[in-house]
């Protein structure tokens, strides 16, 4: 693998904790302190990373009355503080930085892992969108993801079709409503496993939608990757 433009950075650029400013450890930019009180997720719903209270094999309530589009999923952290302050910064400043730490965290928490996926999907962001921001937080965060993990990124495999409102201020069942069509997938998807990748996942809505129309084209097991996962 090509290291050296990462070997360059490093020296010109020491990693520097982005919570805190001090000195990163291990060659992340985060110092040991604060990655020990980062709110790593323990126990959750296997199926869609639902935070749970208490660990057993069964699956949160809403997996069990209707199971979603996707067969697993993994989320790192709780969508709090500093979590949140994180992606938040991501998505409004362009950090790539923390999207490189972040990518590099669930890198690691995935990485013992013998069935990892054949190719990583980033949800994309509708063409429009990606012009006016310059950014896909989900894209920056897969790219570390991908190299450290030895898995390709496919940026081909799906598009946005439709711009939609933001999801954020929707309820739930408008923002089905308001994702239906919204993806595409090429109809050749070569991939029989994959992981959708994004950064944030609240409701699931997005990625569940996603994930129709990647079966559709041919996926036979999904997982989604998020680095957060918000509770109910
Ligand atoms: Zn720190
Ligand atoms: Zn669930």
């Amino acid at each position: 693998m090509n290291n050296w433009p990462f070997i360059i950075l490093d020296w010109l650029y020491p990693p520097t904790c982005l919570l805190c400013g001090d000195p990163g450890s291990d060659g992340l930019d985060l110092c040991k302190p604060c990655a020990d009180s980062l709110p790593y997720l323990e126990v959750t719903c296997p199926r869609c990373a639902l935070p749970l209270a208490s660990s057993g094999p069964s699956l949160c309530g809403a997996c069990q009355k209707k199971p979603p589009a996707f067969d697993a999923a993994f989320a790192l952290f709780h969508y709090q503080e500093p979590i949140r302050h994180l992606i938040h910064a991501l998505k409004f400043t362009a950090r790539y930085a923390g999207a490189r730490l972040l990518g590099a965290l669930l890198a690691e928490r995935l990485a013992g892992r013998n069935d990892l996926p054949e190719a990583i999907i980033p949800v994309p962001l509708h063409a429009g969108r990606y012009r006016e921001r310059g950014f896909n937080q989900a894209i920056e965060i897969a790219r570390t993801a991908a190299r450290r993990l030895e898995i390709p990124l496919d940026l081909r495999a799906c598009r946005r079709i439709r711009a939609t409102a933001a999801q954020a201020q929707l309820p739930a069942k408008e923002r089905r409503k308001n994702l239906r069509r919204a993806f595409a997938a090429r109809p050749d998807l070569s991939h029989r496993h994959v992981a959708i990748l994004d950064d944030v996942v609240t409701t699931g809505t997005t990625v569940n939608e996603l994930a129709k129309v990647l079966r559709q084209a041919g996926a036979e097991r999904i997982e989604i990757w998020a680095c957060a996962r918000a509770g109910r």
